[in-house]
């Protein structure tokens, strides 16, 4: 089927996430992924762009690493699936294994899902039930910060602060509170941590967080110290401490984890994403041993959630075979390098009038583009994106928000590319704001 026939038909039948349809069928222009190796997608027309956010923060390691689809084949062979009740098999057991060696000491035991939602998902439904039959009934309400992003299913819709996403379903979801973030005032976001924890710790399940990098509410970073204090806070007032590792985890702020970064043992934490590094849907969500411990008993005290493909053993192998690629490539290595650079390159920008709050994190750089409408809703960042598309890098903005997030093994004279084209790209559109401007 050549181009032009694909899209027709995706324009006639397909709903797009995200995507202002009818805006997109008016003028959109997809690339139509016919291969894609490494940072790059190969268009059905023939041209190739560089994946400046990983398709979705999802492909650490590029498309099709070799020995990724080698693991996902040999495990196809052999079987593609069963549920994990009543039968277990090798790809799930010594990936959990696995796990727990690479992850914070305290966290003891794995439960997977599908996806980094319902990681969350599991994760909410662990505490409060926990909370539920361990003499705390009343420890119901949950706790997350200003711009958080932790998922799209209706449970963890409530934990999310950016507007845009919620406003559909905000008389529909339980009740959270969002804290103010430290991304915008570390003093002020403790300070009102420490205040809600000493009014109202009776009520509370969980404060949930992801570390160090709000991603989807604007890749907005904060100090490590705020997760300390909020670890201590939350012990002393025997509150649980959930981490939402789905973007930060796999070495995307730098170590593998980045709770490692600031030192802190959560209660809980939540990997998706680089965990089958793009491949498949697959998550998990890490207990500790004590959270663990609270389910024993009775019938009726067991975690009564799971659905038909947690445990898949397609998504376990890969993910498998990732920790190994990690460790034999190794690939943290790699990334401090291409990080440095990275964030070498966005340092260019520092001081150039349109620009804001240039940022670098690990493998992610970003900065903001000045804009009357601040935020999700912003389309400066789009003018941006197309201006790339032009120059053969697919770089999806967040709103008025321009970053990179490639893969973490991204090669080098890619990567120069990549940074290259969202540079001259950010130019010419500032150029062209100021001409309208004058205009
Ligand atoms: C992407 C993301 C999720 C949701 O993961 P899905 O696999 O898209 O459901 C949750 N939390 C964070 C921090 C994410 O970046």
């Amino acid at each position: 089927m050549d181009r032009e026939a694909i899209v027709a038909r995706d324009k006639k039948y397909l709903w797009h996430p995200y995507t202002p349809m009818a805006e997109y069928i008016e003028s959109g222009d997809p690339i139509v992924v016919d291969r894609a190796r490494g940072a790059r997608l190969y268009d059905r027309d023939g041209r190739e762009y560089l994946e400046g956010n990983s398709s979705w923060w999802a492909s650490l390691l590029g498309h099709n690493h070799p020995r990724l689809v080698r693991a996902l084949e040999e495990q196809l062979e052999r079987f593609a699936h069963v549920a994990l009740a009543g039968t277990t098999h090798e790809p799930a057991a010594l990936l959990a294994e696995k796990l727990v060696a690479v992850t914070p000491e305290r966290l003891t035991r794995v439960f997977y899902s599908d996806n980094g939602s319902t990681a969350l998902e599991a994760a909410i439904k662990l505490s409060a039930q926990y909370w539920h039959q361990n003499g705390a009934p009343g420890k119901t309400r949950f706790l997350s910060l200003a711009e958080a992003f932790h998922g799209e299913t209706l449970g963890v819709t409530a934990l999310g602060g950016v507007d845009a996403f919620r406003r559909p379903f905000g008389g529909l979801v339980m009740s959270v509170t969002h804290l103010p973030s430290p991304a915008e005032d570390l003093d002020r976001a403790l300070e009102s941590l420490r205040g809600e924890l000493e009014r109202s710790s009776r009520e509370i399940a969980a404060l949930v967080v992801e570390p160090l990098v709000q991603g989807a509410g604007g890749m907005r970073l904060y100090s490590p110290e705020y997760l300390r204090r909020a670890r201590e806070l939350t012990e002393h007032y025997g509150v649980h401490l959930i981490v939402d590792e789905v973007f930060t985890g796999y070495g995307r702020t730098g170590p593998m984890w980045a709770s490692s970064l600031a030192g802190i043992e959560p209660d809980v934490l939540c990997t998706a994403k680089g965990l089958s590094a793009g491949l498949l849907p697959f998550a998990a969500t890490l207990a500790s041993e004590e959270i663990f411990r609270g389910f024993d008993g009775g019938e009726e005290r067991a975690f009564y959630y799971g659905h038909t493909y947690f445990g898949n053993p397609l998504g376990a192998a890969v993910a498998l075979e990732v920790l190994r690629v990690y460790e034999e490539e190794r690939i943290l290595e790699g990334a401090e390098v291409r990080a440095a650079f990275l964030a070498r390159a966005f340092d260019s920008l520092r001081g150039v009038p349109g620009v804001r709050n240039v940022r670098a994190l690990g493998m992610i750089a970003a900065f903001d583009l000045e804009d009357e409408v601040d935020g999700y809703l912003s389309r400066a960042g789009w003018r941006v994106a197309r201006a790339a598309k032009r120059r053969g890098a697919l770089v999806r903005p967040l709103g008025n928000v321009v970053y990179l997030a490639p893969p973490l093994n991204v090669a080098l004279e890619d990567l120069e590319r990549l940074a290259a084209i969202v540079l001259e790209s950010t130019r010419e559109v500032l150029v062209e704001i100021e001409a309208e401007k004058k205009s």
